[in-house]
């Protein structure tokens, strides 16, 4: 089903900007929430970094949904924004000390660790506090996720967590260490994942890694299989909603939780990725020698994944226009990859007219910059209208 836009109050509004479908993000929100319900021990924590409008953290902590965090300013604002400590974990190469001060202060749920060298600075912090932070050690699964290589995460040559050759020696240490209580395993193997296939297997490359130290008597309480789950960015209106029946079913089925486990989820882009359309306004239509420029008010310092990943978002223009014409978008920074789309068939576009660049929701608004001291976008949601 087409979307609607509330066009006359875009008219009125500064674009460009983000729109949130409200609706869109509370149906998500409950359908996660029926689907962990029907499994137990499931716990969903949103990856704050695929939007961290306050906003849109309210709703998704009101949903009860907990908290993933990659730096103090998230765990900052996840706490300002109602996510309950006790539901945080925090992740991330390099946590600096006053990050991992923070977080013992607020007392989140684990520290995601990813290094030999990071645990030993945990461990010392938590002494100085006179406390023991719970830690799950992030291992590098080398798991392939069949996605685009800037957001490949869990290959041998990836920079992220700790190697297979490596993690005995790690979670030996982590067990010996005073203030340290281990607690787990966490995995994140990328992101846009839409192959259930590459889930499978990352579900059998945990259990094997399981069976091994379980076998040498070590308990592994907490899995964390970090997020990923993929949004379909060519048909937006028709799945709106990612299938997290199947992602979930994945895991129930593949991945050997027994009765004791808890498996912990860091979903960010299929929770708030359909629910934003960042909308542009048309300031010129260029003819070049041959195709034709429709140039709008947004940039890839709004959006910045045409430009970083080559990705794809539909594009409409919401104002009407006449037959269809092609056009190549793009945006006012003084850069070539300022592109939002290429040939894309538009209904013929005036100065004025409203573009709704789609499925924005993830990554869009949070990544935005002042490169050529632009303003960045603001945000609003379709309840305030
Ligand atoms: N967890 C970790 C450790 C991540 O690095 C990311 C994204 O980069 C996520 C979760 C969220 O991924 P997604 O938005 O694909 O669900």
């Amino acid at each position: 089903m087409r979307k609607t836009y509330p066009i006359d109050r875009f008219q009125s509004l500064q674009t460009p900007l983000y729109y949130y479908d409200v609706d869109l993000l509370k149906n998500t929100l409950g359908i996660i929430n029926d689907e962990i319900n029907k499994h137990n021990n499931f716990i969903v924590h949103y990856a704050i970094k695929a939007n961290a409008n306050p906003a849109l953290l309210r709703i998704i902590s009101n949903a009860g949904l907990g908290a993933d965090c990659v730096s103090g300013g998230e765990i900052s604002i996840a706490c300002q924004t109602g996510f309950e400590p006790s539901k945080i974990v925090f992740a991330g190469v390099g946590k600096s000390d006053w990050e991992i001060n923070l977080a013992l202060d607020k007392g989140i749920y684990c520290f995601n660790v990813e290094s030999m060298a990071e645990l030993e600075v945990i461990n010392m912090l938590a002494n100085k506090k006179n406390t023991v932070a719970r830690v799950a050690l992030r291992i590098n699964p080398d798991v392939d996720a069949h996605t685009h290589a800037n957001i490949t995460t869990g290959l041998a040559e990836n920079k992220f967590g700790i190697s297979l050759t490596d993690m005995n020696d790690v979670v030996k240490s982590a067990m010996k260490m005073d203030c340290i209580e281990f607690i787990g395993l966490h995995f994140h193997i990328g992101s846009q994942i839409q192959d259930m296939s590459v889930f499978k297997s990352l579900c059998e490359r945990i259990n094997e890694i399981i069976s091994c130290f379980e076998k040498a008597g070590i308990i592994i309480s907490d899995i964390n299989v970090g997020g990923g789950l993929g949004i379909d960015y060519d048909n937006p209106e028709e799945n709106c909603i990612p299938d997290f029946k199947a992602y979930f079913d994945t895991y129930s089925t593949y991945l050997n939780i027994g009765s004791n486990k808890r498996v912990h989820f860091e979903l960010g882009r299929a929770v708030v990725g359909q629910c934003g359309t960042l909308i542009t306004k048309t300031l010129y239509i260029k003819k070049g020698t041959n195709k034709q420029f429709l140039i709008v008010d947004a940039g890839m310092t709004d959006l910045i994944r045409p430009a970083l990943y080559h990705a794809y978002h539909k594009i409409e223009n919401i104002s009407g226009g006449g037959p269809k014409e092609l056009y190549d978008v793009v945006g006012p920074i003084c850069e070539s990859s300022d592109v939002f789309g290429k040939d894309i068939l538009l209904n013929k576009t005036m100065r004025n007219d409203l573009i709704a660049i789609k499925s924005a929701g993830a990554y869009g608004e949070i990544m935005a910059s002042q490169y050529n001291c632009r303003s960045i976008p603001k945000g609003y949601l379709s309840c305030d209208f």
